[in-house]
């Protein structure tokens, strides 16, 4: 008999099949410039007075959750304050699916945490695509996901940029009444000028929205997401989240970034980068070294490169972007809208590659 290392033999199948979820920030890059990750550019003040660090914190933090209830417009009882929406995903996967038994619907290209979160808790995935979601017939995609548990809808979607109208997440939320939840993540939704499926949840208790405050509210270090249901949908969560998810610290600055002033600035630095997304995206339809462009909401382009190969250029200037395989094709590339110098060298990049076409 060999002897093999515990590791081995202790380790559940779907475990020791995972790939580690690249992030954009575990890849070991270097760079000066990041636009690959959808960060905020804007760095926010913080000033915390800590005094009670030998307690415990509230577990989900009632000024906090009542300010984002204030925002999203829903009541205080249908939030649930999160590590990230991350998260969210997390706990809607492990609330809501029998292993080895339920699987999740996605739409890709989309998000790849949805499937990460899937695996690591030995639940499949049926896979399905963005084309059917946005061309498909209501009666199509209750086909497509029949037998599913959670049905994960990213709206805007990363990283195609594309809308879901309200309507049609409607009709399909009410068609899966009773047989499934539909979970719509809303990372991207302060950058769109469409409707939140928040005014939905007055109508429908098998919905969920999650939402985060790393892109908009310019906080991806924070770690702080929402999720937003029904009482009831949210009751069993609230059973398997850890009991302080929520340290003092965050649940401190988090307040401050809800209350108005802050949501005001906020959607000050959003109407700058829609703007500068737009200047982005005429550089883009000008260059000869680009072939095709996914233009929709959200703070990120992603575009088709004639040739890979000018990525080369880009690190050699710093500037650190993320390259994307889509639709079996290894030349794509998401651009997060950063402040005015960053996107200055994305053009002085672009002017580079441009000449040599
Ligand atoms: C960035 C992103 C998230 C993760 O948000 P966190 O709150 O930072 O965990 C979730 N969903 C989508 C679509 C994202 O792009």
């Amino acid at each position: 008999m060999t002897n093999k290392p515990a590791q081995d033999t202790l380790l559940p199948g779907n475990i020791e099949a995972l790939t580690a979820y690249s992030s954009a920030k575990s890849e070991k890059v270097s760079g000066n410039i990041w636009l690959n990750a959808n960060e905020s550019p804007y760095v926010k003040d913080v000033n915390i007075i800590l005094s009670d660090l030998n307690r415990y914190p509230d577990p989900q933090p009632a000024p906090v959750i009542d300010a984002y209830a204030d925002y999203a417009g829903v009541n205080s009882e249908q939030v649930i304050m999160t590590r990230g929406a991350d998260e969210g995903i997390d706990l809607l996967v492990r609330t809501y699916c029998e292993p080895a038994t339920d699987n999740i619907a996605l739409f890709l290209p989309t998000y790849g945490m949805y499937k990460v979160t899937a695996d690591t808790h030995n639940v499949a995935v049926n896979d399905l695509s963005q084309d059917l979601l946005l061309s498909g017939t209501v009666e199509d995609i209750i086909k497509a996901v029949s037998g599913s548990k959670l049905v994960f809808i990213c709206n805007p979607n990363n990283p195609t940029g594309s809308i879901t109208p309200v309507e049609k997440i409607a009709q399909v939320t009410k068609a899966l009444a009773g047989k499934a939840i539909v979970v719509v993540d809303e990372a991207y939704i302060e950058f769109s000028e469409s409707n939140s499926c928040a005014l939905l949840l007055k109508d429908f208790d098998n919905l969920v929205i999650l939402r985060t405050l790393s892109k908009a509210f310019a906080l991806a270090g924070l770690r702080t997401g929402f999720m937003l249901g029904d009482k009831s949908i949210l009751a069993p969560i609230r059973k398997v989240i850890a009991p302080y998810p929520v340290s003092t610290v965050v649940a401190q600055i988090a307040e401050k970034a809800l209350n108005s002033d802050a949501i005001t600035q906020m959607r000050r630095q959003v109407t700058i980068l829609n703007k500068a997304k737009l200047t982005l995206l005429s550089w883009l339809e000008q260059s000869p070294a680009v072939n095709d462009i996914l233009s929709g909401d959200g703070n990120f382009v992603t575009l088709q490169l004639k040739d890979k190969s000018c990525l080369s250029f880009a690190a050699q200037m710093g500037l650190v972007m993320r390259p994307f395989n889509l639709y079996g094709q290894d030349n794509w590339l998401r651009i997060s809208i950063g402040n005015e110098q960053d996107l200055k060298c994305v053009k002085d990049w672009l002017d580079v590659i441009s000449a040599q076409v």
